[in-house]
């Protein structure tokens, strides 16, 4: 027998000689593979998994409702009863064979030990713990958003956006000395790719949490990656509810949504901080930012417009469906626009609010109330406010941004733009003031009020009363995505971008008297050849 250094806390494993599955008449003839049986704690729930050590099969088993049937002096029958959750859970028994006596009767205590634990705890402590999540966010939300996850595809359309996993890599390698030895926890591993850099890149030990049902796929991905498999330990849970037996010296996540908020997993994150990390720890990444900035773009302006004037047909067939006019304009005025513009579209220097990951509390994302104050570079019609992010890896050796700006390569978060339902009019030079208010709610996302505002050019500004201003709402949640538009900026022919001083590498300098006159000039291509 082989019990792991967590024994005490929320996992035991035992070293079995084989283990086959008696529902499946193929398998029961097979072969007597070695397996490893493991007890853990999973959402409260106290589980018994077997896994074949050729990876081929994997059973787990509900404690609460499981029974073991002894056959011999090293062999048992284990059954499971759960007939209520869904797929796994008929009826279904495994046969499991030890090498010794001694490894059998310690687990056979193990069993009963385990299962009485858990038939308790299920109703008491981590029920409590739970509600972390479960209190601020809505179930059904919830089941969405983690089956999402557990699916291979969107898993790897995260790894396969090269320019997210490969700055990743890059910060993780750069800064060895910061994971050499060290014990990492990865907050939301997916398939565990971060775990697998961090043990790459010489940590003592990874613990892999991850809620969905990719922990599995993540545990037969490192199973299969004997070089780190040993020092990886995937959890399947919440971060917010799961135990883990030893402080961590780096935390290690892929948190970021569109408009860096969305989701709301940074909450898990700064909680994962809160929970596991000690006190000198690491953060990667280490601080985000959004970036802000006023645009104008007539081409999406009208497509927008254009499509809810559907509802101003008088005759559809006989039916006169104006009265939905307004509230269908309304409504595609909401969907923030999600797609990658070019960068000539902005009209004046970015600004940016810094979110340190490393201070914020879990309360703090609740609400994010930014002041805006840009000068216009150009005289134009301000259509909204476009919104991109970074986040930089503070390394001990490097430190190394992942930006997301217009005009960088582009990632699978894109660029995010609020339209405004009504644009405003400015002047080069002129001041534009207001606010992004963002709200976080339950269907883990954001309400987003937007206001921008002018001073009106002409008499009476001068006396500073006179401002047009604009605001409108938007749900994160409802974006409309745009990609499948052309992608219009011709990266490779842009002149070489200056580098900006307090930036980092991937970051991009926008130079604003430089657009007046190209956007003067001709409409952007993407514009033009979407109509
Ligand atoms: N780290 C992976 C996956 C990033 S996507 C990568 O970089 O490729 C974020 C992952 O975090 C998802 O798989 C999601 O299921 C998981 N996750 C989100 N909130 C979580 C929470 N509170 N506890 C545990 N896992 C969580």
């Amino acid at each position: 027998m082989e019990a792991s250094p967590l024994k005490k806390l929320e996992q035991l494993e035992f070293s079995l000689d084989s283990v086959t599955d008696l529902s499946s008449p193929s398998a029961s003839s097979s072969s007597s593979s070695p397996a490893v049986a493991t007890f853990s704690r999973v959402d409260g729930v106290t589980e018994l998994r077997f896994i074949r050590s050729d990876s081929t099969h994997c059973f787990t088993f509900d404690l609460a409702s499981s029974q073991l049937f002894k056959l011999g002096t090293v062999q048992f029958i284990c059954v499971s009863n759960d007939n209520n959750s869904e797929e796994e859970s008929l009826s279904r028994g495994v046969n499991i064979k030890f090498g010794s006596e001694k490894d059998s009767k310690e687990f056979c205590d193990s069993f009963e030990e385990w299962r009485k634990d858990g038939l308790v705890r299920g109703s008491s402590t981590v029920s409590a713990n739970k509600s972390k999540f479960d209190d601020k966010i809505e179930a059904s939300s919830a089941k969405m958003y983690f089956h999402y996850y557990g699916q291979l595809l969107h898993q790897q359309n995260m790894l396969q956006d090269y320019v997210r996993t490969g700055t990743y890599y890059a910060a993780v390698m750069e800064n060895r000395s910061d994971f050499a030895g060290r014990v990492v926890v990865d907050v939301g591993a997916g398939s565990g790719i971060l775990s697998m850099f961090a043990a790459q890149a010489g940590a003592k030990h990874v613990y892999a949490v991850e809620a969905s049902e990719m922990a599995e796929y993540a545990r037969k991905l490192i199973a299969g990656n004997p070089l780190f498999a040993d020092r990886i330990t995937v959890i399947k849970g919440k971060v917010e509810d799961i135990e883990l037996p030893e402080k961590a010296d780096v935390l290690i996540s892929e948190p970021m949504g569109t408009l860096l908020v969305n989701e709301r997993m940074l909450e898990s994150y700064v909680i994962a901080r809160d929970r596991f990390m000690s006190p000198n720890g690491k953060m990667f990444p280490t601080v985000g930012r959004i970036h802000m900035a006023p645009f104008s773009d007539e081409f999406l302006f009208t497509e927008m417009a254009n499509k809810a004037l559907f509802w101003q047909q008088q005759n559809y067939y006989g039916v006169d469906l104006t009265p939905l006019f307004g509230s269908a304009h309304q409504g595609y005025f909401s969907q923030p626009v999600v797609d990658a513009f070019d960068p000539r579209l902005l009209v004046a220097p970015p600004m940016f609010h810094t979110i340190d990951f490393t201070q914020m509390k879990e309360e703090d994302f609740y609400e994010i109330d930014v002041p805006l104050k840009f000068t216009a570079s150009m005289c134009t019609r301000v259509h909204g406010l476009a919104c991109w992010f970074d986040v930089l890896f503070d390394g001990s050796t490097v430190q190394r941004w992942l930006t997301t700006a217009p005009g960088a390569p582009t990632t699978h978060w894109y660029q995010i733009r609020c339209v405004l339902a009504q644009p405003i009019y400015v002047m080069a030079g002129q001041e534009i003031t207001g606010r992004l208010h963002l709200i976080a709610h339950s269907a883990q996302s954001y309400t987003i009020d937007l206001t921008l505002s002018a001073k009106m050019w002409g008499p009476g500004a001068s006396q500073g009363g006179i401002l047009q201003s604009s605001t409108c709402k938007f749900d994160l949640k409802e974006p409309y995505y745009r990609m499948s538009q052309p992608q219009a900026y011709p990266v490779a022919q842009e002149p070489p971008l200056p580098p900006q001083p307090q930036l980092n590498t991937q970051d991009i300098q926008i130079q604003n008297d430089e657009f007046e006159e190209e956007l003067l000039q001709e409409p952007p291509q993407k514009a033009s050849t979407q109509l």
